[in-house]
């Protein structure tokens, strides 16, 4: 098989989180034929996936990482094959805001998805991971809330994800949305905030974006969706 290393896949939507649609809707198993980085929730938001190298771990609300088996199932993720070829560059101290702002001083990249990668050391390193969730499931905002927060320093490791267009808010997480994974799989997480001391960036830019929806799950087809305030919702739970 070659990997397509053009195409974003993302499975589910994040303005369909906002509500609570907190469904599993796809396995894990499925995703990995779409890509070998990524990242994602699991069903009734039980935490913060990251996928590495083809290993899709699982850091929950009590710090604990694992690695997830394939039969699981996810009700939003994003994936693609990582380029061992992106362009990237070293950098050295270097806040997380500052990082996003030279990624896009030095790359026209404002109207495009692409990827985000970072390895290195980190000086310190902020994530947090939401708490799971039973039915009946409340909305997004409500279980951001309750978020368990995790604070590594020197932290040697992967941060993983996309920079999505303002233009599609809604579908994802307008601007950067990037998960965390150390090298030990220790800790890790939906990222709040990170320093670098030194790390290489890579940066990966798609031409395509394939948006998956969970057309078999009756909860979603019959949702009737209040589009105003979405992203308002959105940045709430995910900065
Ligand atoms: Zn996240």
């Amino acid at each position: 098989m070659t990997k397509d290393l053009h195409t974003l896949y993302q499975h589910g939507t994040l303005g369909l989180l906002v509500p609570g649609l907190f469904e599993g809707t796809q396995t894990v198993g499925e995703l990995l034929q779409h890509g070998d980085t990524g990242i994602g929730t699991a069903t009734g938001l039980d935490g913060e996936m990251v996928i590495v190298d083809g290993q899709p771990y699982l850091v929950r609300s009590d710090g604990s990482v694992n690695l997830l088996t394939h039969d699981v199932k996810v009700p939003f993720a994003t994936v693609h094959f990582n380029d061992d070829q992106a362009e990237s560059f070293m950098v050295e101290n270097l806040t997380m805001e500052a990082l996003g702002q030279k990624i896009l001083a030095e790359h026209a990249y404002e109207n495009v998805f692409f990827a985000v990668k970072v390895k290195g050391q980190f000086a310190q390193m902020h994530t947090r991971a939401v708490e799971g969730q039973k039915r009946p499931y409340p909305t997004l905002v409500e279980v951001a809330e309750k978020q368990a927060l995790f604070d590594a320093e020197n932290s040697r490791g992967t941060v993983v994800g996309y920079f999505a267009p303002e233009m599609f808010a809604g579908m994802a997480a307008p601007g950067y949305h990037l998960h965390y994974l150390d090298d030990t799989r220790q800790m890790g997480g939906h990222i709040l905030d990170f320093k670098i001391a030194q790390a290489q960036v890579s940066l990966q830019v798609f031409e395509n974006v394939i948006q998956h929806f969970p057309v078999n799950n009756q909860e979603f087809m019959n949702h009737k969706a209040d589009v105003g305030g979405v992203n308002d919702q959105i940045q709430k739970a995910e900065k």
